[in-house]
């Protein structure tokens, strides 16, 4: 069974959390303190992804990630972190981790990201995360996922494809041919205004003033351009 560590120290969060770890199908190591959840791990060399609060009684879930960090690459990290915590600073000091989810949050959502990291981590091996860092904006490319001023942006799967593109060819006009192939793949058949609308439902959740793009611009009969 894949095996999960939870790291919380109140006590009615942390078998919230058990209760729906064990109903989708983990099992679920608990620690109510840094200290503890280190030795757990310690014990528990199979555990595949620790779940860290960041407010603990000893020490705090960043220390309790770097940690970790320093003798396993392997694990996947999820930060718990609380509304009120800055994100700037969360997300300076989480650098060893490979998601974050927010408090209050869903059992379905929470699972879906442990869900996802065990895929990536059976996926092609490649364990390490590619951050790709331009102006307000972090994409996380094995985890998929995009952060703006330290806040996480959701994107579907063909939003992710797209920026990420862009963000590996900065600075470049992209037709929108190009972006078709490269997203959809060369055989699709469908239209291009796929494309555009993609773009549009991007610049929504991307741009700080939708009705003058400053990041995706547009190339006037050609197809856009990513710049920070
Ligand atoms: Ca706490």
């Amino acid at each position: 069974m894949k095996k999960v560590l939870i790291l919380e120290d109140e006590v009615n969060i942390r078998s919230f959390v058990v209760i729906n770890l064990k109903r989708a199908g983990y099992d679920a190591i608990e620690a109510g303190t840094g200290m503890e959840a280190l030795d757990k791990l310690r014990e528990n060399p199979d555990i595949g992804v620790a779940i860290l609060d960041i407010m603990l009684p000893d020490i705090d879930g960043f220390e309790v990630c770097r940690r970790i960090r320093a003798t396993n690459k392997q694990i996947g990290i999820i930060m718990l972190t609380a509304r009120t915590q800055e994100m700037d600073k969360v997300t300076g000091l989480m650098t060893g981790a490979d998601d974050y989810v927010t408090k209050p949050f869903s059992p379905a959502e929470l699972t879906a990201r442990i869900d996802a990291l065990y895929r990536r981590m059976g996926g092609d091996g490649g364990m390490s995360a590619e951050l790709l860092t331009q102006g307000p904006f972090v994409m996380n490319t094995r985890n998929h996922t995009l952060e703006k001023n330290g806040a996480r942006i959701r994107l579907t799967q063909v939003e992710y494809s797209i920026l990420k593109l862009f963000m590996q060819n900065p600075g470049r006009a992209l037709s929108r041919e190009d972006i078709l192939s490269a997203v959809w793949g060369r055989e699709y058949e469908g239209e291009l205004k796929i494309v555009d609308v993609n773009i549009r439902r991007l610049r929504i959740k991307i741009e700080d003033d939708t009705a003058n793009p400053a990041y995706i611009t547009t190339v006037w009969g050609f197809g856009y351009k990513w710049g920070v």
